[in-house]
């Protein structure tokens, strides 16, 4: 029975405009929802939240001895349920591909060897479930719980009798990293007592085989996001032997910090270094300079520090993070990868898949270091390159994305590894990872906005941390009471933030609030009152005793500001914002894809401009009109913010193949006319410029 009535080929309609594509994709008609649940506190344990049926014990399940403390901890999946633009946000999702796609991408679909069919047997059916599962539990979805459990019960039911678990066609270990991770969350959610037993003869299973089948190629760099698992399972069973397989997978898997600590790849890699003409393309050298194997491994110092208990292992996370901004950084925040490390010029591109691990690698690297300024790039993330990839109904996005997009069409330029459909819109471009993967991304944000603090010590004061900021509700249970947090915001559009704390009975706490390296002159008062005055790039500390009702209110300030990039370009920055000028776009239909469609789109006015920007009085440059928060506030149709600035273009600067070329030099000089333009926020501009030239003052 079809759940969404298909796309109407365009063959029998008149020409499909990116609005009534929209419109299809149906962004309208949102239901609301939301998870419910109760808390105990047991006689032994930590903290218990109990799910909605009362049944499922979620536990904050802190590290276990010898494990190294972490700073924080997430909840558990449900704890913290979006409210305002991002629970929106997550039912466009919802209402979108993720939310549809195995009904119409045959890889997921019920041939899935994920479900004991004969098709797609490798990483597509865990990617899709790593994200589904989440948006599921957090918007409280039935219908796609239901699709989620399916391939949770073919997986949990058809062990095989030596412990292997997936399709017994392919038995590369790398894909079961990805189904592992699916089954924790799961079991966060749910409690199903089938999880841990699984996973419990499954490592053991592969303890036993490591030895003589070791990691090879996609295994052998992402050995972290098992570890991970590993150390979950550890913390709830205390099985010593779990301990050693972190070991062996550490061992046998690729050192990340040996690359960074000499890194040799400071320019865009080329076919040729990379050597993949010689059929070398799953090598080491091509493996260790792609992008979503970096991404993921930026969690990889700090996963190990549990073990090793190293500052060492645990701060590579920030070197590293400098490295990867000093040799291919970009405004968006993220760092080139189309697929390979491709240098600082901002028409290189960043494969989604990259975004939305490196922004799972931030979340937990956040909670075990404590750093806030990884709380910042998450954030910068989240609100730019995520949604940037993405069309405002989440139906189409794309494999490579870039900061300085002038179009999105089928060209080679400027990719060294990938294919002509790399900038397309669409179901499945240039290749079907990103396709199953992307659904991850503002499900596992949402999960990270609140944290648990404290030390091990159950004696000591635990409390919450505002990691990151969007609207949400927060139940949760400190030393035996519930407490309930409200946070109201349309942050990152705007600067305010409220938080609303609900202790059951008063209760003494520590809350934690994250202040953006960016934020100078941020405020906070409680209950009318204000704290002292807190240090950017740091953690507000309100240690209280709370009652019902206490109010805290922070207050970002949100003036404009101005980065430098490639070639002494300037971007302009407003909170966690990014802005670009948006180009004039024409959607053009490539062709129908099943439910969705593949997209390229063309400019249709000027880009090739150059700012005037006083730097030393940015506020006097830049012009900053606010509107009402719409209900995808992340399209241009319904930027929340529009800033206007001076520039002049450059007829020098234009495009080859679809691509512009690299931004001249600055200070830059033009004679052509002083207009006025308008910057809206990155994701907004589906054609951009993001880093422009400066014209000479
Ligand atoms: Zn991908």
């Amino acid at each position: 029975m079809p759940i969404q009535e298909p796309f109407v080929p365009a063959i029998t309609q008149p020409p499909i405009t990116r609005r009534n594509f929209l419109h299809r994709g149906g962004i309208a008609g949102l239901v609301a929802s939301g998870l419910t649940g109760q808390f105990l506190w047991p006689a032994n344990g930590p903290l218990v939240a109990v799910g909605a049926t009362g049944t499922n014990a979620r536990e904050v399940v802190r590290n276990r001895a010898p494990l190294a403390a972490s700073a924080f901890y997430p909840l558990p999946l449900g704890a913290i349920r979006p409210s305002g633009w991002l629970k929106g946000q997550l039912e466009i999702q919802a209402k979108g591909l993720s939310g549809h796609l195995d009904e119409t991408w045959a890889d997921v679909g019920p041939n899935s060897g994920w479900l004991g069919g004969t098709g797609e047997s490798w990483e597509r059916g865990p990617y899709f479930l790593d994200g589904l599962i989440p948006l599921a539990w957090q918007l409280d979805d039935a219908r796609l719980k239901a699709k989620a459990q399916k391939f949770i019960d073919w997986t949990l039911e058809h062990q095989a009798a030596n412990g292997m678990i997936g399709p017994a066609t392919n038995n590369d270990w790398w894909p079961r990293f990805v189904m592992l991770k699916s089954l924790t969350q799961y079991e966060e959610c749910t409690g199903d007592a089938r999880v841990i037993p699984v996973m419990e003869r499954y490592f053991r299973y592969q303890l036993g085989e490591l030895p003589t089948r070791p990691l090879r190629d996609w295994g052998k760099f992402r050995w972290q996001d098992e570890v991970l698992t590993v150390l979950w399972l550890y913390n709830r069973t205390g099985s010593a032997w779990l301990l050693d397989l972190a070991r062996l997978l550490h061992q046998q898997g690729f050192d990340w910090q040996a690359q960074y600590a000499n890194f040799q790849f400071k320019q865009r890699m080329t076919a040729e270094f990379l050597k993949l003409q010689e059929g070398e393309g799953l090598k080491d050298l091509a493996l260790s300079t792609h992008g979503v194997n970096n991404g993921q491994a930026i969690k990889a110092g700090p996963v190990w520090s549990l073990v090793s208990g190293a500052d060492a292992d645990r701060d590579a996370v920030l070197s590293m993070m400098a490295t990867l901004d000093k040799y291919h950084g970009l405004p968006n925040g993220m760092f080139s990868c189309d697929e390979h490390f491709a240098g600082l010029d901002p028409s290189q591109g960043s494969e989604l898949c990259t975004v939305v691990e490196t922004m799972f690698s931030l979340e937990q690297s956040f909670a075990i270091t404590g750093h806030a300024s990884l709380g910042d790039r998450l954030e910068r993330l989240a609100f730019n390159a995520l949604p940037g990839a993405l069309t405002d109904d989440m139906w189409a996005h794309q494999y490579n994305q870039e900061p300085n997009q002038v179009e999105c069409s089928l060209h080679q330029k400027p990719w060294t590894t990938d294919g002509p459909e790399s900038n397309l819109f669409g179901l499945e471009p240039n290749f079907g990872c990103c396709t199953a993967n992307f659904s991850q991304g503002w499900p596992k944000f949402a999960a990270s906005l609140f944290m648990l603090s404290g030390a091990q010590d159950a004696t000591a004061n635990d409390g919450l941390v505002a990691a990151v900021y969007a609207p949400c509700e927060v139940n949760t249970v400190l030393r035996g009471t519930k407490v309930k947090v409200v946070e109201e915001t349309d942050y990152p559009f705007r600067g305010s933030v409220r938080i609303t704390v609900n202790p059951a009975l008063p209760l003494g706490f520590t809350l934690q609030l994250r202040i953006p390296a960016w934020a100078a002159g941020t405020t906070i008062t409680v209950n009318g009152r204000e704290e002292p005055a807190p240090a950017a790039g740091s953690f507000a500390k309100i240690d209280r005793t709370w009652n019902s009702g206490d109010r805290v209110e922070i207050n970002f300030p949100m003036q404009p500001r101005v980065s430098h990039w490639f070639h002494d370009s300037i971007a302009i920055e407003r909170g966690p914002l990014v802005f670009s000028h948006g180009i004039g776009e024409s959607w053009v239909k490539l062709r129908d894809r099943g439910m969705t469609a593949d997209w390229q789109v063309f400019p249709t006015s000027a880009w090739n401009y150059a700012l005037n920007v006083d730097e030393g009085a940015v506020e006097k440059s830049i012009a900053v009109t606010e509107s009402p928060l719409g209900e995808a506030p992340f399209s241009a149709a319904h930027a929340p913010m529009r800033l206007t600035v001076k520039a002049r273009k450059l007829d020098a600067w234009r495009a080859e193949d679809g691509a512009a070329n690299p931004l001249p030099q600055s200070p830059v000089a033009s004679d052509l006319p002083e207009e006025t333009i308008t910057l809206i926020p990155y994701a907004a501009a589906k054609l951009r410029i993001t880093a422009f030239p400066q014209l000479k003052s």
